[in-house]
């Protein structure tokens, strides 16, 4: 068992445990993955815990700003039928961008979300994009 290293005590238990973030004066409570202790209370977090969470946080502040979530943004390349790959090559960014826009990672430039919500309304603006992509 490892010992906190915030109070000393300890141990350290792998648990998720309810989270509160704010943002905009709005709250959103959520399950945080984590080694706790069960002392203090402190979390430590991993990378992948905070992977995690990420698209959840992601998504709250794009509601709270009015832009689309990580959420919408895969939802509307599932409905063009694309890879990450091609959306990223087709509708702009590159090849790794749709995996970080929906992961929370980046926010896609206002272009970007703005061609997203045209080929919402209108998927079948995605016949007139090129099919093949120079590499
Ligand atoms: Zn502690």
């Amino acid at each position: 068992m490892e010992q906190c290293l915030a109070c000393g005590g300890g141990p350290l238990k792998r648990s998720a445990k309810p989270v509160s973030f704010s943002y905009k004066g709005q709250v959103l409570t959520y399950q945080q993955p984590g080694e706790w202790c069960g002392v203090c209370g402190e979390g430590f977090l991993r990378k992948s815990d905070k992977e995690a969470t990420d698209p959840v946080l992601a998504d709250f502040q794009a509601r709270l700003d009015n832009r689309l979530s990580p959420t919408e943004i895969r939802r509307i390349r599932k409905k063009l039928g694309l890879t990450q790959k091609q959306a990223g090559e087709m509708i702009g960014g590159g090849s790794l961008a749709f995996r970080r826009y929906e992961t929370g990672k980046a926010v896609p430039p206002t272009g970007t979300e703005n061609f997203l919500r045209v080929l919402d309304r209108h998927p079948d603006l995605r016949a007139e994009l090129p099919k093949e992509v120079a590499a």
